[in-house]
């Protein structure tokens, strides 16, 4: 079928689709029926016009013969799925009225879809908005990771401490899947490897089947859907009859069991690497999946596998696939005869590596003993690659497989056509850093790619008001083409569009405002700035700056509580890897300062300061159209980008942030005098830290920073137990690796020049509309347009 003669759908279609849905794939009457069974048929009616455009996309690959690009991520931090499907169908007003007539609340059923959340942070959360721009540009693509029976932990908090729960998503039923027991690839583990006749054979001692699992994902308008094969792990032999038949039931479904182990669940921690062989056994898994199903395609078409690199892209998100290197190798030179140097020569042109981090506690190493116990063919195809690295670069003193360890960044780097950062600032510490040495070999590898997030999810579902006046002043042309919110520049000095602009931010800071009242019993004025800070817990990312100067701030209050104080509310959210005792403590210390704070009569309507439990994507996308300051105050060099930042500038939300990842581009764009710049550059962070006490003498110079920390440290804040956050406050006037106290100064600086911006409402307005008017170059569609142009090498097809 032709892409323009798709149906039109009326309010009455999608009606009866969701009533026959309702009785034909799930059983139930209208009367019978729970909000999850509506939940369901809405979702199929809505998913059934997804499929013809489905098909469609595979037909126009095939018969262009087109490229196809493969993003191969551990993590795909998806979110819900039903309101994002229903915006890119356009059929908001059909869904809407259809369950009106139905007598059912639109956000009621779109609220019961579980967040799908298969990441821990930005990481996953990026390779889905890649997947959404993937398909919005017509990219002949495939998303390949691991269908986790268990997301990201549930969060909650017990007297103010991280608690964390299983994350269940699939016992509340998933609509948008579709399994595929005839795509299942046998995939193997351990045993050895024997030489027959000069050719290296590998003996797998354990094997599982990787069983796949597809879910639609459609772009803008519809007009191409491109697929997320997720893999699952299965026994190869499900059931063991024998030890059945001799009355050990356990036994016999344990081959089972320990398959399932691989794709249970999702490690939590996102930047320390603790290499667990159930980890590196999940990278295989997934991995060696995607490339046997890749080849299967590949071989569907063509005859000559040095047709690969101009057949096939795949991209690597992060080293955790760096597999896939030795992997290919072997599939092609063990498997298919192929000299090893064509083969490593075919996968060197189809593979690209994306660095996110420079942290060194997150570059991922295994010990050979881990490594080669499971994957002893691929080892030695590790040093192989090594060798003829070695050969072909003389002078080079670096080796993937060095001090007992296979280094997964030199191997992706190394196996990459391709190696990318993920912003300015960090693509060009990569190149002074991390990979100095391998880029002097390759300086070509080395690209940037700024990151991105699609406006689909992050303005125009997330954020109607806005999207409406948007719409409405510009028509609808900047959801496809987000730097077209250029043209709201010239409008920002007229009173009348401005007072709409400052009516949206208003009412959604209303809407939030009885939603935490309603689900959290929070009580928060709406006319206060709402400053916030969500995302993943962490020392780099500096949580603890935040709370630091929200303590100071309110001392000062304290001291001086008639002054004219700008009314604020501090919003956090964010989870801590569980095993991270620093960040759990960092979440205790804000809710007890929140419980302080709070109940304190002389500051209660100056400052109040929450922290929402269980941030997660929907979290996000109920409070970034609600802010008015977006904190980005991670100590510069550490955070590689950030996309967190550009959610908050494109609905409006100024920055107040140091000059790291993508918020120097943010800077440049939305204008210096628009953002809240402070602290060190990365340059000056590494000159700080070379100065003896610099915690201890940032201390001195600042009588605000120092009564905060004596708060901490005298149990203001923990009056039971006072020396409950003694490892905070000796961590921050002693080693304090973060800079905290060294950048403390500053940031109060820019804080109380927030306060003062805000309190001149109308140029607050015009700047927060400033953000959004030039922040269009942040959308994920300009940045995958940047890797099929030069990266990939490949075309759109819509
Ligand atoms: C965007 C997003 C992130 C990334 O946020 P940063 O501030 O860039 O770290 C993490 N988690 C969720 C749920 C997100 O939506």
């Amino acid at each position: 079928m032709n892409i323009a003669t798709l149906p039109v759908v009326s309010r009455d279609n999608l009606r009866d689709a969701i009533l026959s849905h309702l009785a034909y794939s799930f059983g139930k009457t209208p009367e019978t029926a729970q909000t999850q069974d509506w939940r369901m048929a809405l979702s199929y009616a809505v998913r059934d016009r997804m499929v013809e455009a489905w098909f469609d996309a595979t037909r126009r690959t095939y018969d262009a013969g087109a490229k196809r690009v493969y993003y191969l991520s551990m993590e795909f931090l998806i979110g819900r799925l039903l309101e994002d499907g229903i915006v890119n169908l356009q059929l908001l007003d059909q869904a809407r009225g259809a369950l009106d007539e139905l007598g059912l609340d639109f956000a009621n059923i779109v609220g019961d879809e579980p967040d799908a959340a298969l990441g821990n942070g930005g990481l996953g959360r990026l390779a889905a908005c890649f997947l959404e721009s993937l398909s919005t540009l017509g990219c002949p693509a495939m998303g390949y990771g691991i269908r986790y029976e268990h997301g990201l932990f549930q969060q909650s908090f017990a007297e103010g401490r991280q608690m964390e729960a299983p994350e269940t998503w699939l016992l509340q039923r998933h609509a948008w899947e579709f399994e595929r027991p005839e795509s299942r690839y046998r995939i193997g583990f351990g045993g050895s490897v024997s030489d027959e006749a000069g050719k290296a054979v590998w003996t797998p001692a354990v094997e599982v089947d990787a069983e796949a699992f597809d879910t639609p994902i459609a772009g803008w308008q519809g007009k191409w859907v491109n697929t997320l094969r997720l893999w699952s792990a299965r026994a190869v032999h499900p059931f063991d009859l024998d030890s059945f038949n001799r009355g050990d039931f356990e036994g016999a479904a344990q081959p089972e069991a320990l398959a399932r182990t691989i794709s249970r669940v999702l490690y939590p921690d996102d930047t320390t690497e603790q290499g667990k062989e159930l980890r590196l056994k999940q990278e295989f898994f997934f991995t060696a999946a995607a490339l046997r199903d890749i080849l299967r395609r590949f071989d569907s078409e063509y005859d000559d596998p040095g047709l690969l690199p101009s057949k096939v892209a795949v991209q690597l998100n992060d080293t955790h696939p760096a597999i896939a290197g030795p992997e290919l190798v072997r599939l092609l030179h063990d498997e298919r005869g192929l000299p090893f140097d064509d083969a490593m020569g075919i996968a060197q042109g189809c593979l690209n590596y994306t660095n996110h981090t420079l942290l060194p506690e997150a570059l991922e190493t295994w010990s050979e003993g881990v490594f080669g116990k499971l994957l002893p063919r691929h080892l030695q195809i590790v040093d192989r690659i090594d060798d003829a690295h070695a050969k072909a670069n003389p002078s080079r003193s670096l080796s993937i497989r060095a001090d007992h360890q296979v280094h997964m960044g030199e191997l992706s780097f190394i196996m990459a056509n391709r190696v990318n950062g993920v912003s300015a600032l960090h693509t060009g510490l990569m190149k002074e850093t991390v990979f100095e040495e391998l880029h002097a070999l390759h300086p070509e590898k080395i690209v940037n790619q700024t990151n991105g997030v699609t406006p689909r999810r992050w303005l125009l579902s997330c954020n109607p008001r806005l999207s409406s006046l948007i719409t409405d002043t510009i028509s609808d042309g900047w959801v496809a083409d987000l730097e077209r919110l250029q043209e709201l520049e010239p409008h920002v000095d007229d009173a009348a569009w401005s007072d709409r602009y400052a009516e949206a931010k208003r009412a959604n800071k209303a809407d939030l405002a009885s939603w935490l009242s309603d689900t959290h019993g929070l009580k928060v004025d709406p006319e206060a700035i709402f400053d916030i800070q969500i995302k993943r817990m962490h020392e780099y990312k500096r949580q603890h700056l935040n709370i630091l100067e929200a303590i100071a701030h309110w001392q000062e209050i304290k001291d001086n509580p008639s002054a004219d104080w700008t009314p604020r509310v501090k919003i956090f959210a964010g989870k801590a890897a569980p095993g991270y005792f620093f960040a759990k403590d960092i979440i205790r210390l804000i809710n007890d300062v929140a419980r302080v704070v709070n109940a304190d009569p002389e500051t209660r309507d100056k400052l109040e300061v929450i922290f929402l439990p269980n941030y997660n994507v929907t979290l996000a996308e109920r409070l970034i159209p609600a802010a008015d300051l977006s904190e980005q105050i991670s100590t510069a060099g550490k955070e590689a980008s950030g996309t967190g930042n550009m959610k908050f500038a494109l609905n409006g939300a100024p920055t107040v942030g140091t000059l790291d990842g993508a918020n120097v581009e943010i800077r440049e764009r939305v204008g210096a005098e628009n953002f809240f710049l402070f602290g060190m550059t990365a340059d000056e962070v590494d000159a700080r830290r070379a100065v003896e006490d610099h915690a201890r003498k940032a201390i001195e110079a600042d009588p605000r920073l120092a009564r905060a920390l004596k708060a901490i440290g005298d149990g203001v804040f923990s009056a039971n137990e006072p020396d409950r956050y003694a490892n905070i406050v000796e961590n921050l006037s002693g080693h304090d690796y973060f800079l905290v106290c060294s950048d403390f100064s500053d940031y109060w600086r820019a804080q109380r020049e927030v306060d003062a911006a805000f309190a001149d409402r109308s140029a607050w307005t015009r700047m927060a509309a400033l953000n959004t008017a030039r922040s269009g170059w942040f959308s994920s569609d300009r940045t995958i347009r940047g890797y099929m142009a030069d990266i990939w090498d490949a075309k759109g097809l819509v």
